[in-house]
């Protein structure tokens, strides 16, 4: 028998639950189909143990300055498989507060692997649900290369089920996860080699923060090679080694971490049935209101390729169902000036344009650009000071400030609200004209001349 609903859900993450939740609270009938844990990539295997173990690492940074703040005593040693399970403890609270929050608001959760029939039908094994709207919240999941021996690495999935710490680590990869995760088993003790096929990180930054990034990385001990392609992985004694493309061979590692991008889970949902093409890297295209080219099908989060964050598949989900139950009929997701934090060490925060692209985009003579490259406070008792660094990107004659960047202690705690001024269209006398919080790092934004 069929059940009918106003809302089908496909993926019980971000944007799928943050969806569901309110199409329910405008009072319609929604089920929510799930194969894994609620919560998806970001509570499971993404930003809540990422940040973890980020502020593990962080720990161990701030406790190797502690002789400097005048501690003395030996230095804390780490278990981390202590950590791990801890980590682990708190996300079963959060699947269990996710499943309570979808019961309370009147959703059904459907557990099992979701598949079209046709546009208005999804089958769950035997169970099939029909629906006048369907959305497709299905994430995303690792890539992996296509060279031989690629399966003697491991992804970010992999790295999150580790129960101890490797000593000697390879990171193939120049973005988000390739940065974070160096930082994090570098801060907590293993040998980072992070391999780049190019000559830097996080390529749609401001160039600003790579390639300070890169001599952040570099002081604090991480390898960071470049022009290293990987052409195979062959096995070195209990571990892995990489042979490049211009026939170089790597030391052997005890793991690798492939952090190469990832890829929409779309391939196997039964998008052929309602004739629904995807996009040639897998992802589902979707118009500025999240609605497919299949009339009732919508389609938000990793699986559309939008900008791969937690953050943006919530905000697009609330808004899609406030757009068709809640009586807005305007009510989409703005995609400029998204603010995001890349959990380095140092941290990173940014929000706009980078300068190149304010450049491309107004022309040169219409871009200033200030810059601040400073010691913080915290850093100025100790023996080895980690400098920051700033840049505010503005357009046009009033310099109304189109990017704002920043690397260094704080960053990740600082941009939430700079990005609000930049979003309503600050200019620089805004900026300047707004009295410093001092001594802060965060008052740097404020004094820039
Ligand atoms: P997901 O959260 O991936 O949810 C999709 C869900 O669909 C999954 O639960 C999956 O099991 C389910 N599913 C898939 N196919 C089916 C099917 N056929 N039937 C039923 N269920 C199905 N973002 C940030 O903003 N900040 C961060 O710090 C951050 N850190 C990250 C760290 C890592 C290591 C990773 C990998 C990602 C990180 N992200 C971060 C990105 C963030 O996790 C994603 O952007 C976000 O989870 C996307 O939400 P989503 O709803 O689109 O997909
Ligand atoms: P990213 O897209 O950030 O970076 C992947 C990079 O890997 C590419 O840009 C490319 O850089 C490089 N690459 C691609 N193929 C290869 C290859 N074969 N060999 C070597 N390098 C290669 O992907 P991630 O997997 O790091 O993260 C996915 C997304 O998840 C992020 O974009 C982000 O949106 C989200 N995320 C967000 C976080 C946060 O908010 N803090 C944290 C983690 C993830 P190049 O071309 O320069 O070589």
């Amino acid at each position: 028998m069929s059940e009918h609903y106003d809302l089908v859900v496909l993926g019980g993450g971000s944007g799928g639950v943050a969806t569901a939740r309110r199409a329910a609270a405008h009072g319609r009938r929604v089920a929510l189909v799930e194969r894994g844990r609620l919560g998806g990539t970001c509570v499971n295997i993404g930003c809540v143990p990422k940040k973890v173990m980020w502020h593990a690492a962080d720990f161990a940074e701030r406790a190797a300055h502690a002789a400097d703040y005048g501690f003395s005593g030996a230095p804390p040693t780490h278990d981390w498989a202590r950590l791990v399970a801890n980590r682990e403890t708190y996300i079963r609270r959060l699947n269990r507060i996710y499943g309570g929050n979808l019961d309370k608001a009147g959703v059904i959760v459907v557990e099992g692997e979701a598949r079209f029939v046709d546009e208005r039908r999804i089958a769950v094994g035997e169970r099939e649900l029909s629906a006048d709207h369907v959305l497709i919240a299905t994430g995303g999941k690792p890539q992996w290369p296509e060279i031989p021996g690629a399966a003697l690495g491991t992804d970010s999935d992999g790295f999150f089920s580790w129960t101890e710490r490797p000593r000697r680590v390879a990171i193939v990869g120049s973005g988000y996860i390739a940065c974070e995760l160096a930082g994090v088993l570098n801060g907590l003790g293993s040998e980072v080699t992070l391999l780049l096929r190019r000559e830097h990180v996080l390529k749609e930054f401001d160039a600003l923060l790579g390639e300070t990034l890169i001599e952040r990385m570099r002081e604090a001990g991480i390898d960071v090679q470049m022009n290293r392609s990987a052409a195979e992985l062959v096995e070195a004694g209990e571990g892995v080694a990489v042979r490049f493309e211009d026939g170089d061979t790597s030391a052997p590692f005890d793991r690798l971490i492939w952090a190469i991008g990832r890829r929409a889970n779309s391939d196997a949902i039964g998008l052929e049935r309602i004739g629904l093409e995807v996009n040639a890297d897998g992802t589902v295209p979707v118009d500025a209101w999240q609605d497919t080219v299949v009339p009732g099908v919508h389609a938000l989060g990793d699986v559309t390729g939008a900008i791969e964050l937690t953050p943006v598949a919530i905000a697009a989900g609330r808004r899609l169902a406030d757009r068709l139950f809640g009586g807005k009929p305007d009510s989409r997701l703005d995609y400029h000036n998204i603010p995001t934090v890349v959990f380095t060490h140092p941290p990173i925060g940014s929000v706009g344009l980078s300068e190149t692209e304010a450049r491309a985009e107004y022309g040169d003579a219409a871009v200033t650009v200030y810059t601040s490259h400073y010691v913080a406070l915290y850093h100025g008792v100790l023996e080895h000071k980690v400098p920051s660094d700033m840049k505010l990107v503005c357009v046009g004659d009033d310099e109304r400030i189109v990017g704002a960047h920043v690397i260094g202690d704080g960053a990740d705690e600082m941009l939430q609200g700079f990005a609000v001024a930049v979003k309503m269209g600050a200019t620089k006398a805004d900026f300047d004209n707004t009295v410093a919080i001092h001594p802060t790092s965060a008052e740097e934004f404020v004094t820039m001349t």
